[in-house]
């Protein structure tokens, strides 16, 4: 298995544009090569190559307001591919391409797939798999499926999901009798049953394992809706603005500020980029949070010890404020709005 960064697309860009310095960032698993390419670019073009440390989840997190901080002129954001060329003022998408095979997975889905009698079946992936969906579509559809493919919006490529966005795949669920996911993170694949509310099943193509997602989703189910009670009885909330480029929802921030004191609560306003257990430790006077970051660090992440509620945990707060159902609030088809500014992908 390789994971291929696009460089062909980073040398094209640098021929092009001639900048002077570029800021870099890449997710921790792509950390390596990522410190080659800015090498070979510092050998090849004599250009200055800064590689940012901080942590790099997803799209939500580029660094184009680092460019000028630090006196470049261009941005790279590896590996989270997207329907997308450009976001915000200087930074370039670069795909990374993941090449292991779907074969073996693949041939031991189709029996557990038909033992549970679905005929229709939804395909899913992240970003370093997108193409493998035509070929498995291919392999699905001669094995007798139906197979469906969510199509393209704004942010995300067709049968593409991010771990807060399952935009293309939420619309088609009611079309299938399941989804497949395509990759080996539970991350997303645990997202897109929450989501969706169908049945998930995760090719995990290095293990060539067909993984029933179910039971992980129902647990972080569970484990949402009790964040959610248990923070009904707080007092003092701590409310917290994400203060990565692609998570800053002022205006969500403000809805929700604005409800609690509705409801009689005592809100302190914060701003964060990464939400720990020890970034919180010293707020001893909070009884719970909420968090316009990541959703996910809130339904799959740390073990807090007071609740942390991500945005959707935040909505069914206020319906139980207001008297009203919690309902199934991880059943829509973004968690959060990201907020990174989209230039569509030429190619
Ligand atoms: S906010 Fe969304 S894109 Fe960013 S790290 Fe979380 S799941 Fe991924």
């Amino acid at each position: 298995m390789t994971i291929r960064i696009d460089e062909e697309k980073v040398f094209r860009l640098i021929e092009e544009r001639h900048p002077r310095a570029i800021v870099v960032n890449a997710p921790g698993g792509l950390q390596a090569q990522t410190r080659a390419l800015t090498e070979k670019i510092r050998e090849k073009y004599g250009v200055s190559c800064i590689l940012v440390g901080d942590s790099c989840f997803g799209i939500c997190d580029t660094v184009d307001e680092e460019v000028e901080k630090l006196d470049a002129d261009m941005a790279l954001h590896i590996g989270h591919n997207a329907a997308v060329s450009m976001v915000g003022d200087y930074t370039h998408l670069i795909d990374a391409v993941d090449d292991v095979s779907f074969d073996g997975v693949i041939e031991k889905a189709i029996p557990q797939l038909r033992s549970r009698r679905f005929e229709k079946v939804g395909l899913v992936t992240f970003s370093q798999h997108l193409h493998e969906l035509k070929p498995v579509k291919e392999r699905l559809e001669a094995a007798g499926f139906q197979v469906f493919l969510g199509k393209r919006n704004n942010l995300l490529l067709g049968g593409q999901v991010f771990g807060c966005d399952f935009s293309t795949a939420y619309p088609i669920r009611n079309e299938v009798d399941a989804f497949c996911f395509l990759g080996e993170s539970e991350f997303h694949a645990v997202g897109l049953a929450l989501s969706t509310g169908k049945p998930t099943y995760m090719l995990d193509p290095y293990l060539e394992e067909v993984v029933d997602m179910e039971e992980a989703a129902e647990t972080r189910r569970k484990r949402a809706i009790l964040s959610v009670y248990k923070a009904l009885d707080a007092k003092v909330f701590g409310v917290i603005t994400g203060l990565k480029e692609g998570q800053k929802m002022l205006g969500r921030t403000n809805w929700i500020v604005k409800r609690l004191g509705m409801h009689g609560r005592r809100v302190v306003q914060l701003a964060m980029r990464d939400i720990t257990p020890e970034r919180l430790a010293p707020l001893r006077d909070v009884d719970a949070f909420i968090q316009t970051d990541c959703p996910r660090m809130s339904i799959d992440g740390f073990t807090f010890d007071r609740p942390v509620l991500s945005i959707p945990q935040a909505d069914a707060l206020v319906r139980l404020l207001e008297g009203r159902e919690i309902g199934e609030f991880l059943q829509r088809p973004k968690w959060i709005e990201l907020t990174v500014g989209l230039i569509p992908r030429r190619k």
